[in-house]
């Protein structure tokens, strides 16, 4: 019997919006179903690294830090308006790790992943490089290596837009409520969060991509009980007003084995993180808890000159990482790989799990994900999506500034740090987003920090935005520096501008 798509996809997340791009670009028929905003479960809260992960080298992991370094390029090159390259600087700290095994750790790290674009390791003299001058006179000596930077929110959402762009069904405040296995397909219902509406359609099969809700999905839509495939792992980090003036990150070991990153972040601030706290209770948004963050504070203080206090943090987020349950008896030892496992036991008709995964290989996993597909409900299409930009990453890397340059050409009345936001966030697509624009006066309300009117609507009509919260905390950074009058104004103004479209779309 004929199906309404061949994948339902649960989860909005950067796995679920990775497989809904891979697959809709293959010609399967895709719907992904995401409860809340999308990317608003872990993948808005990680510390937006595509990264090999130095540190799993301790544990073994070279397959998947060879298969992370790999993919560091591949995706700047996919995207190089959300991602760009970082220093990190390793500071030698005489109580841990030896010279020897930092070394050597960097020097595979170096070689594993086929890094053609990023430069190599080298050693740093902290008493004359600038880097050392924010840290305390006992660090001496270090390593300077590279890794990447992504705005992980916004390669979720872009994910999402390339996929509808290819035909998938994106609906997002759709929570999947059932699904019933009927002949040789599930028959699925759905729930508007925002309306209450529910819907229904059917599908070949469904990919339970729910992230840290994964053993949630099995058990109340699938019936089953007791699982415990993933375990449940709380990062906090914490923001503070810019500690140092350079644009490299430091990496600080600590005497727990553990390393925490210090980050340039949004131009003025340092984005310190982060922390492994098992967590019990996905019912509730995730907070950092007063440990969690005395923590990161010491860690920081330990290498800083100045210390990080309680009254230097100015915004904190955490996020639930769904690490695949492989019996590790401490959270920072689970693998960070990801797991896909079909569930035969529920139903005839294909169900596929993803336990764990990483920004950094969703894409990867999203091409394993195909070919589990192919091997169920057919072949389609081939893998594509290495050499394909996401939307408005249709430029070469390291031509950042001339792409800022071309915008500024067509908007000069416009700031240029402003139009260099938007090329960070929208690249190539801000010409969309300010089309027509002939004045500044023509962006529209002004509602705090750098944002208008134009890109409030832009987000609205183009990427699924319907809160306040989802264009100042995932769209955009913006909301750091919102006061909570301003606030409540944008959030007043995306109300009405939703209900206005809605009834627009329903007359
Ligand atoms: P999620 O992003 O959580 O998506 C799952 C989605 O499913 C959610 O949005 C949820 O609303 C939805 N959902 C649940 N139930 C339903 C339902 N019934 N119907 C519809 N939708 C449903 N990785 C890196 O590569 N680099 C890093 O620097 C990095 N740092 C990290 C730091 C921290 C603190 C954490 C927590 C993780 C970090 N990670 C990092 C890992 C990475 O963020 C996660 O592995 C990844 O975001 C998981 O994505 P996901 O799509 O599986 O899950």
């Amino acid at each position: 019997m004929p199906t309404d798509y061949d994948i339902l996809i649960i989860g909005g997340g950067i796995n679920g919006c990775g497989i809904a791009r891979d697959a809709a670009g293959r010609g399967y028929s895709v719907c992904l179903c995401e409860a809340g905003d999308l990317g608003s479960g872990t993948s808005s809260a990680s510390t937006k690294l595509v990264h090999g992960g130095l540190r799993y080298l301790e544990h073994y992991e070279f397959n998947l830090v060879r298969k992370a370094l790999i993919e560091r390029e591949v995706i700047w090159k996919m995207a190089p308006h959300i991602v760009h390259p970082l220093r990190f600087i390793l500071p030698h700290h005489k109580g841990l790790r030896p010279k020897w095994l930092l070394r050597l750790g960097l020097f595979l790290y170096d070689y594993m992943g086929g890094r053609k674009l990023l430069p190599p390791t080298k050693t740093v003299n902290l008493k004359r490089d600038e880097t050392g001058k924010a840290l305390k006179p006992e660090f001496e000596a270090g390593f300077e290596y590279s890794d990447c930077w992504v705005n992980d929110s916004r390669l979720v959402v872009l994910n999402a837009v390339d996929a509808e762009n290819k035909g998938a069904k994106i609906l997002s405040r759709t929570k999947v409520t059932d699904a019933q296995y009927s002949g040789d397909h599930w028959q699925i219902t759905c729930e508007n969060t925002q309306s209450g509406k529910t819907i229904q359609f059917s599908s070949k099969m469904i990919i339970n991509a729910a992230g840290p809700w994964v053993d949630e999905v099995l058990c109340s839509i699938f019936g089953l009980n007791d699982v415990q495939n993933v375990r449940l792992v709380r990062g906090s980090h914490i923001v503070i007003n810019k500690k140092f003036q350079h644009d490299k990150c430091y990496i600080f070991q600590y005497s727990d084995g553990r390393i925490v990153f210090a980050i340039p972040y949004e131009d003025q601030y340092t984005l310190i993180g982060t922390t492994d706290a098992e967590h019990e209770n996905m019912d509730e948004k995730p907070q950092i808890s007063p440990q969690e963050s005395e923590y990161l504070c010491q860690v920081a203080s330990d290498y800083f000159r100045e210390p990080v206090t309680q009254q230097d943090i100015v915004w904190t987020y955490s996020g639930v990482r769904p690490l695949y349950d492989d019996g590790a008896s401490e959270a920072q030892e689970a693998t960070r790989d990801y797991v896909l496992a079909q569930e035969k036991s529920v139903s005839p008709a294909p169900l596929i799990n993803i336990f764990g995964g990483k920004i950094t290989t969703y894409r990867i996993l999203a091409e394993a994900m195909l070919e589990k597909i192919a091997s169920l409900i057919g072949k389609k299409g081939k893998q594509w999506t290495a050499d394909t930009h996401l939307p408005g990453g249709d430029f070469a890397v390291g031509k950042m500034g001339w792409e800022v340059e071309k915008l500024h050409n067509n908007y000069p009345f416009l700031d240029k740090t402003y139009l260099a936001r938007l090329m960070r966030t929208y690249g190539t697509c801000s010409h969309l987003l300010l089309e027509g624009v002939k004045e500044k006066s023509q962006l529209g309300e002004h509602f705090g920090g750098q944002l208008f009117q134009r890109e409030v609507e832009y987000l609205i009509d183009h990427e699924w935005a319907c809160s306040g919260e989802d264009i100042l905390f995932r769209r955009t950074k913006q909301g750091i520096q919102f006061n909570a009058q301003q606030t409540r104004q944008l959030a007043r103004f995306v109300q009405h501008y939703v209900e206005a479209k809605s009834g627009k779309v329903t007359d």
